[in-house]
Parts: structure tokens; C-alpha cells; sequence
């Protein structure tokens, strides 16, 4: 029987009213939206991170199949289709798919609400750290703080269904067990240590680096301070035992024979060796390669990447289109600190006063350098320094109150100075208004292209819309959130940006040299280059004319393949023609395409004024561009019936002119685009809905978005 004293009792009490805390702040979202129409599909909320959706085709295929042996022919008929790149084996799926066998609500609860449970856990190290440290109110206050500061909510919110869920709670049980070995020497926390690394790296597998940091840090340690104490030798033998670049079940049978070795007294004497042991079975299954390749990732970046064999073709990098990868001022980086820049400042200096006083908390540094790595390694690491300065301001706080006359006083100033650092995040979750990934409109089209498409056919889009595509619609796509490097964006883009004889024989190419590479397990250097050199050619650049009216032999059909065209793709136009508008033989990128998207236009009377130089003259149809005015080639109408069909007039005026505008009166838009541009697919079949009849067939037709299937 468990003896609870009045401080395990006080323990348990704040852990719970923390995380009960952390839970109702984020049900503040839910509240906002639970009667918002277009945030829902089958009756809940949708959920508001792309990334999210790919853990739901995991989970969603983990549950429809009842195979378990991965081997097995008929796994991929059972679970999920052959090249689909479901993540059946990931952790996410696998721990989504068993809560959703275990509770009672449907799918989308959840994964809208799986990330507001799991990541509240983060409360209860958060408050073990601070019983070790014998001062549980420092703890309880940095539990409410951290649980719901900026960064930390943003990326753990309800409908934020990704690993960021368990990505603070995991290395954070990591350290309270650390701190807790170091400070008591006990047997259990080896054990306990090990197995969070274990688990820590089943969930995210990157999570190497830091789980090497800490390893390093208690080496420091231990050769500084504690040279002598055994103890620590146990610790970090065991630590790269379970740390080894091999399959878990491995690591895990190891760790626990080690735990065994390390209980019995009589093997002290080898400690040693094991340790050596450990570290030579570290290096030699690859540990520390991923480290290494890491830090190679982050000496070189490049905007354009060649390969360095084969034809050397040139790519863009989606590096630069990537806003997280951006540099971040002082303010942004320490709001999603501290949720604001005073309580950052005075967090980090309590940090240091915190250090000062209790050293052992010197074992939190791998976090808070993580942290401060978004300094440049851009925005998402900051979540990692928020608990640990959280601990900061907590300490000051309680410091300050043991100061205070009276009990009253000390509580009061407490209370006082809590809600004064939670209020900037609780104006900020308020004010977080945060969209669902796909408005109800959307999902429905992909609903409906799920009863139409089979699951091996193609859906082609943008790589942004990748992810919701493949679980909405259950088929397989070209590009998604996790595969969209140059290589493979440059046919999509190419497609999406080119004419539709272009797009289509690119769509066919592509898909199935797709399916070839990955059936046969090729090694190419990208599907472009292999088909420059099947079609005998060594300049891609020679290949891809072919493609324009050259009736070149297509590869065998062995699917359908459909275009996702969605309006929402509209605004990112610009970025999306940067991966094909490039030479692929020597990097050089193209003239930028003319394209302008007006939303608040006004009509002035005689013109109309586009933007703040751009007018259109409504009589002669001349555009003037800053101090330039020239003739447009066409002006075009599109308006939806009453019956929603697209109606459009095209008003030819002057067939020198590059330039044309259209005005498309439902989305209340006005588009100014070149000539290529407007022959682009996307404008053609999205905007116009001028199909070639003999390429393609509409499939789905609506204002949001748009599906054709490909007939070639
Ligand atoms: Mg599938």
C-alpha cells in the first residue's frame, strides 16, 4: 500500500489542477468554432495541421485491416496500398489507431482532441522536477505556464494533431528521470531513463540528438564532479544501450539485461567494460551517423541542389519557400517563449538564479539550447526552452514569496504574480483564431472523389495539399508534406503551370515512372532525369519540348490518375511555377511569370483600380501598370448560373498584348496573367473550365475546387 503523505497528496493535487487547466484552455478553440459549418466534416471539427493528416491515413488504414504480419502479400491489401506511403508503422498512427479502438468517439474526435490530452501530460514532470528540487509551487506555477505558452499552445492546440503532442512530454520525462538518478542513485530510474529513450525514439525518431546531448552532459558530470560514484557509469552504459541505431525490440531486451547486470552487486567490478561495450555497440550500428549527418544539414544549405552524378540535373530547394526556416526577431522569439518579452526577460534571468541555486538543473540546458537554436534554426524549436524557462519565472516567484511577512501575503503574491505571466498567453489563445487545414467544401469534393477514384489511382495537387488528398479521398499522390524536394515538385509543377497537352503527358510520365521506380526499387536520381534518358536524350531541356506537340509513345496506362484543382491554390500560384520554371541543365531560373490576384478592387468611375497602380480603363481596356499603359489581350467574365454552372465571356481586344485580366465576379477577384500563365492547367481547367475534351473529363465541378480525370 502506498503511503500518501501530505506531499505526494499535494503532488497529485497540482499535477491534476494543472493539466485540467491546460485542457479547458484548449477547449477555448473548440468553443470558438463548434457551430462555424465550415470547420466541420461528419459532425466535428476538423482538425488545423496538415501534417496532421498523414498520422490519420496511418491510423485510418491501421484500423480498416486486421493483418499484423508485415510480410505477409495480402498486408498491403489489407491495410493500405502498395507505394501509398502510408505511415502504418509510425507511432503516431499506431498510437491513434489503438486510442481509436479503445474509446468510444468516432475518428475525428480523436484526432481533433488527441493533442489536447496527451500534450497536457507535460504538467507532471514538470511538477516531479520541481518535488525533487523541494519546491512543488515553483512547480505547479511553471506546469500553468508552460502547459499553455505560446509556442508550446500553438503547436499542441486542439486539431493540432502532429508529434509536437508528446515532443515536450517525452524529453521532459527524460529529464525529471536524469535529475532524479543523479539525485538518489537509485536502481529504478536507470530503468526508467532507458525506457523513456526508448519510447522517446519509437515516437519521434530525430530524437537522437538531443537524447545524445543529455548523455553528454551527464559524461561531463561525472568526470568533473562524480568521478568516482558507479552509479553514473550504469546510467550512461545503459543510455547508449538504448540509444543504439537499431530496431527497438533489440534495444529493448538489451536495456533490460544490462538493468539486470546493473541490480546484481557482483558485476560492479566489470562496469568498465560494459561501458566500453556500450559505446563500441553505439558507434558500430550507426548512433551516431544520424547526429553527424545533422550537422552536416545545417553547415550546408543551398538554393539550388545539383546531384552530383548523371546528367546533374539542377533543382530548387523548397528551402526557401519554407517560412519556419526564416530568421525570427527578439519579440516573436521570446512571446512564443514566455508569451511576452518581459516575462522572457525575467524567465531567463530566474533560469540563471535557478542554476545558480540549484545546479542540478544544469541537466536542462540540451532543452533550452534547442530552444534558442530558432534563433536560426527557425521558428518550431522554440517549444523546447518553454518549460525549462517556465521553471525560470516560477522560481522567482515562489523565491520572492517566502520573503513575504505574512502567509496571506505569500499566497496573495503568488496568486498575483501566476495570473499576471498567464495572462499575455490567455489573450493570445483567445485571440488564436486558427482556420481548419480544408473548409467543409473542400473535404466534400474529396469525399466524393473517395467513392469515384479507386485507392491505387492518382490524385495530382500541390504537395501542400498532399496529405488531406490521400486521407479524405483514400488514393495515392505525387507530392505531400514530407515529399516535396525539388525533384519531385519539378513534374507537378511543370503540370500545374503548363499547358494541358503538357500537363497530361507529364501526369502520365510521372505516375507511372512513380510506380516503376519504387515496384522495381530503383535507384534514379529523380523520375525527370530517367525519362530524359529513356527517351534518348541528354539535355532534359530537348526532352520536355518533345512533350509540347510531338506525339511521343506514353508508358502503359495502369491507373487512372485525377487533377485536384483547388481556388485556395490561387494565392500560392507564383510559388508553385518556381519549381518548374527553371533550367534544369544549369540552374538558371526563368523570367518570373505575370501574375497578380486583386481582392479589394474599386470601381472609380471610368477605371478600375486593381491595386495601388494598377488601373484598368473600363472603355478602351487599357491597363496601366505604374506609369505604364498598355493594351490587354483579352478581358474575360466567369459567373455561376443559379444552377452553378460556369458561364464566361471572353472579350478579345488586342492579340499583340501578353496581358490578360479576368474577372471572376463570384470570388469577387480579378486576375491580371501573361499568356503562358493563362494557358497554364490551373487557369485553364480551375479557372475556366476550358477543358481539351480529348485529355480531359470534369469529374467534380465547384467553386472551391475543381477535379478532372485525366484521359490519356
Ligand atoms: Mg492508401
Amino acid at each position: 500500500m502506498i503511503d500518501l503523505n501530505i506531499e505526494s497528496r499535494k503532488t497529485l493535487i497540482y499535477i491534476a489542477i494543472a493539466f485540467a487547466f491546460s485542457v479547458a484552455m484548449r477547449l477555448i478553440w473548440v468553443y470558438q468554432f463548434h457551430d462555424f459549418a465550415p470547420f466541420h466534416f461528419n459532425g466535428q471539427l476538423m482538425i488545423n495541421t496538415n501534417d496532421g493528416y498523414i498520422w490519420a491515413e496511418g491510423a485510418r488504414d491501421l484500423l480498416s485491416g486486421t493483418t499484423t504480419n508485415p510480410d505477409a502479400k495480402e498486408y498491403f491489401d489489407k491495410f493500405h496500398q502498395l507505394n501509398d506511403l502510408s505511415p502504418v508503422t509510425s507511432a503516431a498512427s499506431q498510437l491513434t489507431a489503438f486510442f481509436a479502438k479503445i474509446l468510444p468517439f468516432s475518428f475525428e474526435s480523436i484526432i481533433l482532441y488527441l493533442p489536447v490530452f496527451l500534450s497536457s501530460l507535460v504538467v507532471v514532470p514538470i511538477v516531479l522536477i520541481a518535488k525533487d528540487l523541494k519546491n512543488l509551487e515553483m512547480g505547479f506555477i511553471a506546469a500553468l505556464l508552460a502547459s499553455v505558452a505560446w509556442s508550446y499552445y500553438n503547436r499542441t492546440m486542439a486539431g493540432y494533431y502532429d508529434t509536437d503532442m508528446l515532443n515536450i512530454v517525452l524529453p521532459m520525462f527524460l529529464l525529471w528521470s536524469i535529475i532524479w538518478a543523479i539525485d538518489t542513485n537509485k536502481n529504478i530510474y536507470l530503468i526508467i531513463t532507458a525506457v523513456d529513450i526508448l519510447i522517446y525514439r519509437w515516437w519521434y525518431p530525430q530524437s537522437y540528438s538531443l537524447e545524445f546531448s543529455f548523455f553528454g552532459l551527464i559524461l561531463l558530470y561525472t568526470l568533473i564532479f562524480d568521478r568516482k560514484n558507479i552509479f553514473n557509469y550504469k546510467l550512461l552504459a545503459i543510455m547508449m544501450f538504448a540509444m543504439m541505431n537499431t530496431d527497438g525490440f533489440i534495444r529493448l531486451g538489451a536495456v533490460l539485461a544490462i538493468f539486470y547486470i546493473f541490480t546484481q552487486k557482483k558485476f560492479d567490478k566489470y562496469i568498465y567494460y560494459i561501458l566500453a561495450l556500450s559505446i563500441a555497440a553505439f558507434f558500430i550500428t550507426g548512433g551516431f551517423s544520424p547526429i553527424w549527418t545533422q550537422l552536416k544539414g545545417y553547415v550546408f544549405r543551398d538554393s539550388v541542389s545539383a546531384a552530383d552524378k548523371g546528367l546533374g540535373l539542377h533543382f530548387f530547394t523548397v528551402m526557401q519557400t519554407v517560412r519556419e526556416a526564416g530568421k525570427i526577431p527578439f519579440e516573436t522569439f521570446s512571446n512564443r517563449i514566455s508569451g511576452h518579452t518581459v516575462t522572457f526577460v525575467i524567465s531567463f534571468l530566474g533560469y540563471i538564479y535557478l542554476l545558480y541555486k540549484k545546479p542540478i538543473m544544469l541537466f536542462s540546458l540540451p532543452l533550452v539550447g534547442l530552444g534558442f537554436l530558432a534563433y536560426v534554426g527557425g521558428l518550431r524549436f522554440t517549444i523546447y526552452a518553454v518549460p525549462i524557462l517556465a521553471f525560470g519565472i516560477a522560481f522567482l516567484i515562489t523565491e520572492l514569496a517566502v520573503k513575504m511577512p505574512t502567509n496571506k501575503l505569500k499566497y496573495l503574491s503568488m496568486t498575483a504574480f501566476t495570473l499576471a505571466i498567464l495572462y499575455p498567453n490567455y489573450k493570445h489563445i483567445e485571440a488564436y483564431k486558427v482556420p481548419t487545414v480544408f473548409n467543409a467544401n473542400e473535404v466534400k469534393v474529396l469525399d466524393k472523389l473517395k467513392h469515384i477514384a479507386g485507392r491505387n489511382d492518382y490524385v495530382i495537387s500541390w504537395w501542400d495539399y498532399g496529405y488531406p488528398i490521400r486521407y479524405y479521398a483514400d488514393v495515392k499522390t505525387l507530392v505531400d508534406g514530407g515529399k516535396h524536394s525539388g525533384s519531385v515538385n519539378f513534374p507537378v509543377s511543370f503540370m500545374l503551370t503548363h499547358t494541358q497537352e503538357e500537363a497530361a503527358k507529364m501526369a502520365r510520365l510521372d505516375v507511372e515512372y512513380t510506380e516503376k521506380v519504387a515496384d522495381k526499387n530503383l535507384t534514379v536520381f529523380s523520375n525527370i532525369e530517367q525519362m530524359t534518358k529513356e527517351y534518348g536524350f541528354h539535355d532534359t531541356n530537348k526532352f520536355l519540348a518533345t512533350l509540347k506537340d510531338t506525339n511521343i509513345t506514353l508508358p502503359h496506362k495502369t491507373r487512372n490518375i485525377y487533377f485536384y484543382l483547388p481556388f485556395r491554390m490561387m494565392n500560392i500560384y507564383p510559388t508553385v511555377t518556381l519549381f518548374s520554371n527553371i533550367n534544369l541543365m544549369n540552374g538558371r531560373q526563368g523570367r518570373q511569370p505575370f501574375f497578380y490576384v486583386s481582392r479589394n478592387f474599386k470601381d472609380m468611375g471610368s477605371k478600375i483600380q486593381l491595386g495601388q497602380n494598377i488601373f484598368l480603363d473600363k472603355r478602351t481596356l487599357n491597363l496601366t501598370l505604374g506609369k505604364k499603359t498598355m493594351p490587354i489581350r483579352r478581358f474575360v467574365k466567369t459567373q455561376y448560373s443559379k444552377d452553378m454552372k460556369l458561364h464566361k465571356s471572353v472579350q478579345l481586344v488586342n492579340f499583340t498584348s501578353d496581358i490578360s485580366v479576368i474577372y471572376m465576379a463570384n470570388y469577387n477577384t480579378m486576375l491580371i496573367v501573361d499568356e503562358k500563365t493563362y494557358n497554364s492547367l490551373y487557369i485553364q481547367l480551375m479557372v475556366l473550365e476550358n477543358y481539351d475534351k480529348n485529355l480531359f473529363q470534369p469529374v467534380i465541378l465547384t467553386p472551391d475546387a475543381k477535379v478532372y480525370k485525366l484521359k490519356v
